[in-house]
């Protein structure tokens, strides 16, 4: 009896101790399972650096506004200026070894060399982003801690779609695509995304060649594209996203505390903290709370900015969707409901500033709720102004533009953008070539 209570003490201490910490989220909140409430994340994998992917695959994502993962074999003579244009639009460039060797017929050092070198050139070759991710080729899985050790996660190809939190990040499945896989034609790959919509799961594809070229089980580009508009009118309900976005945006969902520490008939305050790499894991998360009866009209901010919010109403209950940066300061949740405040209307939505770190050109894209004067400025952590750009009045819709910042010598910049009154911002790390 005495060994038996014994082992059980065991069993339960060991369970304490190797349980992983779970996130702790502050009662009345729900943190999305993708961004902005959607139903699936999919993501579209490129392997072998075939030369159809930067001319013919990249302008389709480009043409939709979507990004895609290249996974490149760095000593299959890559197009590196061609994957920096990419990165710069927002892509990932990342691993699928140096050499393309079988991970299963290697030895340790061998595979350290592969995935420490193919990373460190990718590094090196590709400015204002870091390679966070690998593909195994031939699928053929090399030893999961030896992985981890370079990379967040790597992909394989079981051929399933992932759960919202994979079992194994050093082994998530994706769906061989084209001629050679079970999925060719538009109507294939948006049957696949269905798929993944009841159990909000990762769909990751997994494509090599497009149209005629040489490479393994092409897709047929007419059918990429059909299915890449399909994927463009529903994107209010599908995340689009990258390897390693995705990769970042679960680990930050399962590992943020969300911390309330005020909430008064004025404002509610809370903290989002999570103890990962702040460098890497700083992606925006979507987060709702319950509105409190009579707050018809709230303004949320984090680090004193404004951040665009959603009020949305689910039977009797209004709730307030937004975004926050873990590890980020504190969000802020004011009541506005008083007579005559109009100020605080909402005139843009998804402003977006890319890269970040950024060596030179700086992408900015945003939506317009309406025509509006716009303009841009550059500023110093002291609100000092270094640079400005007048875009002049554009109409309501898609914008884009971008700004060169290689002549700033600062580390940090905060980038505005003016939409008539309303100022807009976002801290902007310069990386030094
Ligand atoms: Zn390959």
């Amino acid at each position: 009896m005495r060994n038996s209570l014994n082992t059980i003490f065991i069993i339960c201490s060991l369970l304490i101790f190797t349980l992983p910490l779970t996130a702790q989220i502050s009662e009345g909140y729900q943190i999305a399972t993708w961004k902005d409430f959607k139903e699936a994340a999919v993501t579209y994998t490129w392997d072998d650096n075939s030369a159809n992917h930067l001319t013919v695959a990249q302008p389709l994502f480009d043409k939709y506004d979507f990004n895609t993962t290249f996974f490149v074999t760095t000593n299959f003579s890559p197009d590196w200026e061609g994957f920096q244009a990419a990165a710069d639009m927002g892509h990932e460039v990342a691993s699928h070894s140096m050499n393309h060797y079988d991970y299963t017929q290697m030895t340790e050092a061998d595979r350290r060399h592969e995935l420490e070198g193919s990373k460190s050139a990718i590094n090196s070759k590709i400015s204002g982003g870091q390679c966070l991710t690998f593909a195994y080729p031939y699928c053929n899985v090399g030893a999961d801690n030896e992985t981890d050790d370079y990379y967040l996660s790597a992909r394989t190809c079981q051929g399933y779609i992932e759960k919202s939190t994979p079992d194994n990040m050093m082994q998530v499945s994706s769906i061989v695509c084209g001629s050679q896989g079970p999925v060719k034609t538009s109507i294939d790959f948006n049957n696949k995304v269905e798929e993944a919509t009841p159990t909000k799961g990762w769909l990751v594809f997994l494509l090599h060649g497009i149209d005629n070229e040489q490479a393994f089980s092409p897709v047929d580009s007419g059918e990429f594209d059909a299915h890449l508009n399909y994927m463009d009118q529903n994107r209010d309900r599908l995340w689009v996203s990258t390897y390693s976005e995705t990769v970042r945006y679960i680990s930050e969902r399962d590992h943020s505390n969300l911390t309330e520490i005020v909430f008064d008939d004025k404002e509610i305050v809370f903290q989002l903290t999570h103890q990962m790499d702040p460098n890497i894991f700083n992606l925006p998360i979507t987060i709702k709370r319950k509105l409190p009866m009579a707050w018809e009209d709230v303004k949320v901010e984090q680090s004193n900015q404004l951040v665009n919010h959603q009020i949305i109403v689910d039977a009797d209950t209004s709730y307030i969707v937004f975004d926050a940066i873990p590890n980020y300061g504190n969000v802020v949740i004011s009541n506005q409901t008083v007579p005559n405040s109009n100020q605080d209307v909402s005139v843009i939505q998804n402003l977006k500033m890319f890269p970040n770190p950024v060596s030179s050109l700086l992408n900015i894209k945003f939506y317009l709720e309406s025509s509006a004067e716009v303009k841009i400025e550059i500023k110093n952590v002291l609100g000092q102004k270094l640079l400005g750009q007048k875009l002049g009045v554009l109409g309501s819709g898609k914008q884009s533009s971008s700004i060169a910042l290689n002549s700033i010598q600062e580390n940090m910049v905060l980038v505005e953008v003016h939409i008539g009154e309303m100022v807009y911002y976002e801290k902007i790390i310069l990386k030094k070539e």
